[in-house]
């Protein structure tokens, strides 16, 4: 009987993911019920009137109002991985999650909601895990401004309401799904605009960027320049930035080398919420065109 009583119990509450269809949770129907929820909307009306006659600002990677690294003088770094969705940013780099796993290393993972959809079994394995922070890289993998800029031939988003979007409804998607409403936001490519730091800080989210790029989004570098960017720009409170949503580029092959160097140089790694966070905003980082 007790064994029967055990098994029901298992069956009624311990079903890790299996209440959740993917479906509800896609950018389309997501989005549908978002529309027609009130605080949802009440608070589009707030920024979009707050923001009516506010100029875009600066456009860039290290604008003023955007973190970069750790504050900190102990040698502990940050990992981010980006996962950034869409035609051919739909992958899923399992090997380095792995990799990650074994290694008992703590990663901050960005992901829009282009990318939970479409690695939605993924996304259900990953989030319980502790050893990953969920954080939030946009709803469609648009670079964050409030009149069409584009980084990277990548087109922003074109008004406040749709940065609203882009920052708010996968703030929320994500939330719906891991219970947990991320404390980060990443714009897609890095780009963003003042009015969108100025926006986020609004939505109480913080805007990061990186300290070190290891390159990995340029097509097929080899894993030993990928180790040699990353270790060559280290530094004590480092945010590295990498992506896992491509198992054809080298991250992982990369990640295997650089962790043991960082190791023996007596490097810890961290999640970014579990630290405090400061801004360089050195001149020559500065990108600003307007
Ligand atoms: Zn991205």
């Amino acid at each position: 009987m007790r064994n029967i009583i055990i098994f029901f119990f298992i069956v009624l509450f311990v079903r890790p993911g299996m209440a959740q269809d993917p479906k509800d949770f896609s950018n389309i129907s997501f989005l549908a019920k978002l529309n027609k929820d009130k605080s949802y909307l009440e608070l589009k009306s707030k920024i979009v009137s707050e923001f009516a006659f506010s100029k875009p600002g600066p456009w860039g990677e290290f604008i003023k109002g955007v973190d970069e690294e750790i504050a900190t003088q102990k040698k502990i770094i940050a990992f981010t991985f980006d996962a950034c969705g869409g035609k051919n940013g739909n992958g899923y780099d399992k090997e380095l999650i792995d990799y990650l796993r074994t290694e008992r290393i703590p990663a901050t993972l960005f992901v829009t909601g282009k990318w939970i959809d479409s690695q939605f079994a993924a996304f259900q394995n990953l989030y319980p895990d502790s050893l990953f922070e969920i954080e939030n890289h946009g709803l469609n993998h648009k670079p964050c401004s409030i009149d069409g800029e584009s980084a990277y031939k990548i087109h922003g988003t074109a008004s406040i309401s749709e940065a609203y979007e882009e920052i708010e409804a996968n703030e929320r998607k994500i939330e719906a799904i891991t219970g947990y409403r991320p404390l980060f936001y990443r714009s897609a490519t890095a780009f963003i605009d003042e009015a969108c730091v100025k926006m986020a800080a609004m939505l109480g989210v913080t805007v990061i960027s990186y300290e070190v790029l290891s390159g990995d989004a340029v097509p097929n570098t080899p894993e030993h320049v990928l180790e040699e960017n990353v270790l060559r720009n280290m530094k004590p409170g480092a945010v590295v930035i990498m992506h896992f949503n491509h198992p054809e580029w080298n991250t992982k092959e990369a990640m295997v080398k650089i962790v043991p160097r960082l190791r023996v140089l007596g490097y810890t790694f961290v999640h970014l919420r579990d630290v405090d966070l400061t801004s360089i905003n050195t001149d020559h980082k500065a990108k600003a065109v307007k």
